[in-house]
């Protein structure tokens, strides 16, 4: 059976007629007593964690996959960057766990604490072991708020912010809107992070915002950044450069936040390369967006299924575990050697499903993930840069039949209207599995 033969059995209704019986489906299911044991236990009902579970409940049937999610609220986090900068509500960013939790599927509201692979079993929160034929692991990424000295007590407070935490993405916007002038600090640290270019489209935002407000004048807006490269791949990083000039925004390598003085406003940043290697650099910040470091999660870290950098360690191309045949791993918590966007979930999560499906009915017919991954680069509220690459061979992989690296309001558009529309209708339901088709379609393969 191929990957289009079980979409098709996926195909689920897309519209909410039944939104209101799917809720007290999910809720019930959420509160019912529940099985031991699973067909499938996918942990995370994140991006990565719905869009593989909705296909294999439906494939598999009623409660023969679990999906083990604490939290209440699923997410649509690329639209931080717009409800950061006013241009949507955060409303719209979120769902009620129990609105997009697969009705085949069972919700176990746990946390999972550890695992236990030689036994085919994931130890819950609250101490309870629950066993699996097959495992999924999506957890995602963890941010280390408490890595930044004064952090968790500052953000959210007299300027600083940040569009990585549900909590504080609406002050960015308050923040951008209250700032009269003076330095505005942007911070991306030299770790991994989930969608390396959200830490500058916040400028580029902010940016036009101060100009139009005839702020620019007096306002410096100096971008930092531990890596040594704006952006990974040369044919985007170039064009950002030139429009970084030209609106005079100072890009800064190789340095990494290290502390908040909330009382006097200021920065301290560690110097990691270059010349002023293992100096120290204090600077007053009026406004300060911060991108905190990130890691695997501990508990994934801590266990049996990582790699030496805690990552769930997973063949890059099957994405099946190196250790644990019926274990597979995708998204930010992946040890997978590509940006860890939402984008590289849709390719990700049709390689997943097939070969677990394949698995499991014996069939032979495999496919592979070519590393692609995307990113929307705002660069203003009518424009944008659609970054669209292979992690694998760093390489542009673009859908449309034109120069992806001009900055474009149809690109805008579609980031900002339509791919919301597709992932809630259809990339949590595992109907959309990327635009891979699209560019055959138009002959950019
Ligand atoms: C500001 C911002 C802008 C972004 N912009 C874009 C963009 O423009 N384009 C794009 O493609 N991507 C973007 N992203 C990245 C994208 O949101 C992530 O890559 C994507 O959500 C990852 O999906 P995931 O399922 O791996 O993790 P998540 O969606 O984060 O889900 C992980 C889930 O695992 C659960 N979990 C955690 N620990 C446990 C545990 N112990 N047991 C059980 N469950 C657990 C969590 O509660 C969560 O629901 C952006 C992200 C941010 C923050």
């Amino acid at each position: 059976m191929s990957f289009s033969t079980l979409s098709s059995v996926a195909r689920v209704g897309t519209k909410s007629s039944t939104f209101q019986s799917k809720r007290f489906l999910a809720q019930v299911a959420a509160t019912t007593p529940r099985a031991s044991s699973y067909k499938v236990v996918v942990v995370g009902g994140g991006s990565a964690g719905l869009s593989v579970a909705s296909t294999l409940a439906n494939t598999l049937g009623n409660n023969a996959v679990a999906v083990v999610e604490p939290a209440d609220v699923h997410y649509y986090q690329p639209l931080w960057t717009f409800v950061g900068s006013g241009l949507k509500t955060f409303d719209e960013s979120k769902m009620a766990m129990s609105e997009v939790m697969p009705e085949k599927a069972q919700w176990i509201k746990e946390s999972v604490a550890s695992f236990n692979p030689g036994k085919n079993t994931v130890v819950l929160g609250n101490g309870e072991s629950i066993s699996y034929d097959y495992l999924v692991v999506a957890a995602g990424i963890q941010t280390n708020w408490g890595k930044i000295k004064n952090l968790p007590e500052t953000l959210g407070k007299n300027g600083v912010t940040s569009n990585y935490s549900a909590q504080s993405v609406q002050k960015t916007d308050e923040f951008i809107k209250a700032f009269k002038g003076g330095n505005a600090l942007f911070t991306m640290p030299s770790t991994p992070i989930k969608c390396a270019g959200a830490p500058q489209k916040i400028m580029y935002l902010a940016e036009e915002q101060w100009r139009k407000a005839g702020l620019r004048p007096k306002t410096k807006i100096n971008y930092f950044t531990g890596l040594g490269k704006i952006f990974a791949i040369d044919k985007y990083a170039n064009q950002l450069l030139k429009i970084c000039k030209e609106r005079d925004l100072n890009i800064n390598y190789f340095i990494d936040l290290a502390e908040i003085r909330p009382d006097s406003k200021e920065a301290v940043f560690n110097v990691i390369g270059g010349e002023a290697k293992g100096s120290t650099l204090t600077l007053p910040y009026d406004f300060l967006h911060v991108t905190p470091p990130m890691s695997a999660p501990d508990f994934i870290k801590a266990s049996p299924i990582s790699n030496a950098d805690g990552w769930v360690d997973v063949d890059k191309d099957t994405l099946r575990h190196n250790k644990f045949s019926n274990i597979y791993s995708l998204g930010d918590c992946s040890s997978l050697p590509t940006s860890k966007t939402a984008a590289a979930i849709t390719a990700q999560s049709a390689v997943v499903k097939n070969n677990l499906l394949g698995d499991i009915f014996g069939e032979n017919e495999k496919i592979t993930y070519d590393g692609y991954t995307s990113c929307p680069l705002i660069t203003g509220s009518d424009k944008l840069i659609l970054a669209e690459f292979s992690g694998y061979t760093g390489k542009p992989q673009e859908t449309f039949p034109f120069d992806q690296s001009k900055e474009r309001l149809s690109t805008y558009l579609l980031t900002k209207e339509i791919i919301p529309d597709i992932y809630w209708k259809y990339m949590l339901k595992g109907t959309w599995d990327g635009p891979a088709k699209y560019r055959k379609m138009f002959g950019t393969v």
